[in-house]
């Protein structure tokens, strides 16, 4: 491609709103376009490196024994009524009317419409698996879109489902997919980790999900590791253990004034001891549908409480803090309260880092007094007990020795073992050997191909501009010609024009401007090679420079031995699985 015959824009400034390096520098290097908050257009470049990304996941999901499909972008109400998530949804999910007022929407994700291929087109267990995909556009109205393509309301995924006869082949198939997805972003040349993910509540206690984190510390995620232990999990799921607790024996209880202390750092610092020794009194309400439930959640006075993990606990659609008017209900004040001797009016929740049969301070239940000697076995007579805290420096891992490290991470892809829900709220069952009805396993993972983008290069940058790993450069090789006389441009173009009918992917920079600005978008743009050419120098030596963008390492190379010099580094630098 000859750069002075194309569409292509660069930019000094980095726009306004970017407040990470990939949005900055796809913006910059005229790669995207935004053309609404969280909405853009791809231009010439980003849709070669999309392209690249997308072949590469193909080529993987088709491994997996995968089926391209397309699905409808606009899916109507009907088909989400079905499933129960047309409310559910919320206001992420974009609704739109037709001129005869039907509502659809468009597509955040597709489990209701594969749901709905696969009842219309499959009746016996002998048609299974099914394994489809696809790679489409998906619109979520995200409540904060950013990072450019990060979190955009318009992005691109690969969605795949598959459905299963038994469990033992749902894994079988998970597994592939664990492993393909692996491989995808290894082909990338992208550092990951998998991570166990939440899978919230919808699938039953035995189902599996991971997550696969793109290292990058402008990561929105948390990633909890013991990497000698082979754990890693996102902190919405990690379980993780406190190291070095020393409780109290259980004593009688005993009411401590602490006049203006309200919190636990405050009255344990007043009586000198560390702060785990006391409990912190939350108080949550869960909904169900309509439906509202109120608890009172107990974690050590230095934790935080997980709300996805209590919210998964107690089944519910969600949790929030208690509204005062339910705290009125416990009679006692903010600040001093505790279950004691007002467990019967809501249900206590103990978190599993708790020692029940020790003791501990907690509010008094009356301003100003706080008491010592709270014991919960002994001092609550109905209670449940669950992991319930976040994740925090310091903790330890499974095995209860190794220490955990934090890390941030991209979230690129998700897989998922759905269970039966979908089939079930839909009624896709088939036939099974006796003739008899039975609702299919599904299993759903997604790859986010907009943001894979982004991630690499939040992976792979400098101050200068992107740095793209060979697999999915827009080109492999970015070649600068500084040459004033005809007959120099004459051997430049020859020698564009020879690696161009060689099948090697090559920008040509022939504009009129000089070596600087020609370097400086080069850098920007980051194609992985740089072939320079310079009419002075190869006047005098017949020498070209082919520099590596990564890490600068310069070579010679002449008009007969470039093509392989460059075959050479395209090999060598492409990611292998
Ligand atoms: P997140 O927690 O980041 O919102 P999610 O759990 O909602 O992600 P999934 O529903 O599992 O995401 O979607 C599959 C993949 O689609 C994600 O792993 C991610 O790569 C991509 N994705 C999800 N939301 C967005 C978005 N708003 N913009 C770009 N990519 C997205
Ligand atoms: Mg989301």
């Amino acid at each position: 491609m000859r750069l002075s015959k194309s569409f292509w824009q660069t930019y000094k400034e980095d726009p306004s709103d970017a407040e990470i390096a990939s949005h900055k520098l796809l913006v910059r290097a005229g790669l995207i376009h935004k053309t609404a908050a969280g909405i853009y257009s791809y231009l010439p470049f980003a849709v070669r490196t999309l392209q690249k990304i997308k072949n590469i996941v193909r080529d993987e999901m088709n491994k997996t024994g995968g089926q391209e499909l397309a699905m409808s972008f606009v899916t109507p109400a009907e088909l989400w009524q079905e499933s129960g998530r047309w409310d559910a949804m919320g206001p992420e999910m974009l609704r739109i009317k037709d001129r005869k007022q039907n509502d659809f929407c468009l597509s955040p994700t597709n489990e209701e419409t594969i749901t709905d291929i696969f009842k219309k087109n499959v009746s016996s267990y002998k048609q299974l698996p099914v394994n489809l995909y696809q790679i489409t556009t998906k619109f979520r109205d995200e409540i904060r879109p950013r990072f450019g393509l990060m979190r955009g309301k318009e992005f691109t995924m690969k969605d795949a489902y598959t459905f299963h006869a038994d469990k033992a082949c749902m894994d079988v198939l998970y597994d592939k997919y664990y492993q393909a997805y692996s491989n995808t972003i290894k082909r990338m040349g992208l550092e990951f980790i998998v991570v166990e993910a939440d899978g919230g509540n919808i699938a039953s206690g035995d189902s599996q999900t991971h997550e696969f984190q793109v290292i990058a510390d402008s990561g929105e995620d948390t990633i909890v590791q013991a990497k000698e232990i082979d754990y890693a999990a996102n902190i919405e799921k990690a379980q993780t253990y406190r190291a070095g607790l020393d409780f109290t024996d259980a004593c009688d209880v005993e009411d401590i004034e602490t006049k203006d202390k309200a919190t636990c750092e405050e009255v344990c610092e007043m009586l000198g001891v560390p702060v785990y020794q006391s409990l912190k009194t939350l108080v949550f309400t869960a909904v169900y549908g309509e439906k509202e439930a109120h608890y009172m959640v107990m974690i050590l006075g230095d934790d935080e409480l997980n709300e996805i993990k209590l919210k998964n606990f107690l089944g519910a659609d969600h949790v929030t803090v208690a509204k005062d008017v339910v705290l009125d209900q416990l009679g006692a004040p903010k600040g001093y309260m505790s279950p004691y001797k007002l467990e019967g009016k809501f249900t206590v929740i103990y978190d599993e880092a708790i020692d029940l049969d020790k003791s501990y301070i907690v509010g008094a239940n009356k301003v100003d007094y706080h008491m010592k000697g709270y014991v919960p076995s002994r001092d609550t007579s109905g209670y449940k007990v669950a992991d319930l805290r976040l994740a925090k420096e310091g903790d330890l891992g499974p095995d209860k020795k190794t220490p955990v490290e934090f890390r941030k991470g991209i979230e690129v892809g998700h897989i998922f073992q759905l269970g039966d829900k979908y089939s079930k709220a839909m009624e896709a069952g088939v036939l099974d050997q006796n003739g008899k009805n039975f609702f299919p396993l599904m299993g759903c993972y997604g790859i986010g191909i907009t943001r894979m983008m982004a991630a690499a290069i939040e992976q792979h940058h400098d101050e200068n501009g992107m740095i793209w790993p060979m697999s999915i450069a827009p080109y492999q090789v970015y070649f600068v010609a500084i040459a004033k006389s005809d007959e120099f441009k004459v051997i430049a173009d020859e020698i564009y024009e020879e690696l161009l009918s060689a099948g090697i992917e090559i920008i040509y920079d022939d504009r009129k401007s000089g070596p600087g600005p020609k370097f400086k978008d080069a850098d920007l743009l980051g194609i992985p090679l740089r072939l320079t050419f310079g009419e002075r120098d190869y006047k005098e030596s017949k020498e070209m420079e082919l520099k590596l963008r990564s890490n600068g390492e310069a070579v010679k190379v002449t008009k007969e031995n470039t093509l392989e010099k460059i075959k050479q580094y395209i090999e060598e630098l492409t990611p292998k699985v």
